[in-house]
């Protein structure tokens, strides 16, 4: 199948007052279409700079940075971003805030409304579409803003770490959800997540990056079995746990930090 995003030795560094700071160097990585990948490592490897080069919100110091073969020239409609803050407007309703990208294009209809309407039934949301963000707790307010994400029907989504502000059972739902969701629509998805067991629930494959500067240290594909079954089937399938404990070796080995490994939960 061919590759949605590619970064080819992609290495970026990002001006200072102490001068340049390397965050990332030569990163290769491949996603394919339909796939769903998490980047798992210790902070400050990187993580949000791909996603954010990915996005084609700067471009990278080296290297290319390819969506659908063709080189990524600054944020595109076909690329949707959800991050752990989910930015819905607090003046407008979660259905006004949903169609809020149909009207920067000025593409208002009676479909789009419906399309909104649809995802929002969908997401569980529906008794919630004339509320405001203020009136929603944390798990609702991240189904408004995937809603508002898909609402605009992007190729691909970035997620980072979207669900690490909530509540353990909440998050397990949402994981359920979203998994659904895009795996239902073909989505091609990039998740940054601290939570190694989140990963090796939702992923076809897992890429674990080092930092100081941050590189790719070894990607894993997860076994077919997990990959094929949900996020709460995936946790109680038998390869499950040794995928997770494989994980948690390597990036504790990787983590550089005096601490070694202690901010990822096992
Ligand atoms: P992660 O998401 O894995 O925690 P980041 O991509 O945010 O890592 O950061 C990677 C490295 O780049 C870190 O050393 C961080 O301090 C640095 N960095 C990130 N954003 C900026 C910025 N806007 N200006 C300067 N340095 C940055
Ligand atoms: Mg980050």
């Amino acid at each position: 199948m061919a590759a949605m995003l590619k970064l080819e030795s992609v290495s970026h560094a990002y001006l200072g007052g102490q001068g340049t700071a390397l965050a990332v160097e030569e990163v290769n990585l491949e996603v394919l279409t339909g796939e769903f990948v998490s980047l798992v490592g210790p902070s400050g490897c990187g993580k949000t700079t791909i996603l954010n080069l990915l996005a084609g919100l700067f471009p990278p110091s080296r290297g290319h940075v390819l969506l659908d073969g063709k080189p990524v020239q600054g944020p595109d409609v076909r690329v949707g971003y959800m991050l752990q803050q989910d930015y819905l407007f607090p003046w407008r309703t979660i259905k006004s805030n949903a169609l809020i990208g149909f009207e920067i294009r000025g593409e208002q209809s009676e479909k789009a409304e419906r399309k909104v309407l649809d995802l929002l039934r969908e997401l569980g949301l529906d008794g919630s579409a004339e509320r405001y963000p203020q009136e929603l707790s944390g798990g609702m307010r991240q189904r408004a803003a995937l809603v508002r994400t898909l609402a605009g029907e992007p190729d691909v989504l970035l997620l980072d770490e979207p669900f690490s502000a909530l509540d353990m059972h909440i998050k397990l739902q949402l994981e359920e959800l979203v998994w659904q969701a895009l795996r239902k629509r073909g989505k091609t998805a990039v998740l940054v997540t601290h939570d190694l067991q989140e990963a090796a629930a939702m992923s076809d494959k897992i890429v674990v990056l080092a930092a100081n500067p941050g590189r790719v240290e070894r990607v894993i594909t997860v076994p077919e079995s997990i990959r094929q079954a949900g996020p709460s089937a995936s946790r109680k399938l038998a390869d499950f746990e040794p995928l997770v404990g494989q994980l948690w070796t390597q990036v504790a080995e990787y983590d550089a930090g005096p601490a070694g490994g202690a901010a990822y939960e096992q």
